[in-house]
């Protein structure tokens, strides 16, 4: 199914109807299974009181990957945020996250930028790319000429991928938590719109264009999400790892076609950026 959902490569394939109702009958079902036998979601950072109550007529279904339409729920933000940040559908991580980490930004941006999952201080403070990566990520916009909050920021999987025995570290989601997950991702792009995206690493990329290729096969070209362009590139936490200017010019040399993209003024400094004359 997380094929189907996907249209960035070959024959494209409507899913948004499946996926919308995917998220309608797990809105709509989950509320009634999280009551009756669902574990309350470990809230270790976030007061119970800043979370929006689940509305009435969203129900999810606790630890159930299955998807069929049942109500015909219009998703609006309040909604939306208020059914994500109450999801239980994946019974580990609810388990083990602190919160569910919604997005962040512009709720009408004209740039995205989707990456992986969130990390421990993502997890912690409930709002993506907030970490060493994320502020590598906020520094990247700024070059751009955005703020962070001109654009909106999301990831693939909502919640953090437990650890073995509660280790620390990061691990890649599974297919099944993405293919769970990814709804929330897509009604989000559904309202936000905007007019390019960028999926920031192997995950963003899968998640969005059903590719497991290489980012470095992948970066530089445009491909599609739902008739949106999504430019890959690589994820900021792969500069902090290897820290050759060549590979910050790549990424950067994608963030121009971007820019170009969204006919943004581009000066002849910042088309230097990350090159030997810089
Ligand atoms: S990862 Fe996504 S689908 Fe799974 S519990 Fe978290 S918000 Fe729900």
């Amino acid at each position: 199914m997380l094929q189907q959902i996907r249209n960035g490569f070959g024959p494209k394939v409507s899913a948004s109807e499946q996926s919308l109702a995917a998220l309608h009958t797990l809105a709509a079902e989950a509320a009634k299974a999280a009551k009756a036998t669902a574990p309350a979601p470990v809230a270790k950072s976030a007061p119970a009181e800043t979370k929006p109550s689940l509305p009435p007529q969203i129900t999810i279904v606790a630890g159930s990957p299955e998807v069929v339409p049942t109500v015909s729920t219009v998703w609006t933000w309040e909604t939306l945020e208020a059914a994500a940040l109450n999801c239980t559908k994946c019974e580990h991580l609810v388990r083990s996250r602190t919160q569910v980490v919604f997005g962040v930004g512009n709720r009408n941006a004209e740039l995205m930028f989707v990456g992986e999952a969130p990390g421990a201080d993502e997890d912690l403070q409930g709002e993506p790319f907030v970490g060493k990566a994320g502020q590598l990520l906020t520094k990247i916009i700024q070059a751009m000429g955005y703020s962070r909050d001109d654009v909106y920021i999301a990831n693939i999987l909502k919640c953090r991928p437990d650890m073995p025995g509660g280790s620390t570290g990061n691990r890649k989601p599974k297919p099944e938590e993405m293919q769970t997950c990814i709804p929330w991702l897509e009604q989000q792009i559904a309202l936000v719109k905007p007019k390019a995206m960028v999926a920031l690493g192997a995950t963003a990329v899968e998640g969005l264009l059903g590719s497991n290729g290489p980012v470095g096969k992948m970066r530089g070209k445009w491909f599609e999400f739902r008739g949106i362009p999504v430019m890959a590139t690589y994820h900021p936490a792969y500069l902090l790892r290897n820290q050759l200017i060549s590979e910050k010019r790549k990424v950067w040399e994608d963030m121009l076609l971007v820019l170009e993209h969204l006919g943004r003024p581009i000066s002849e400094k910042q088309r230097r950026f990350f090159t030997q004359s810089a």
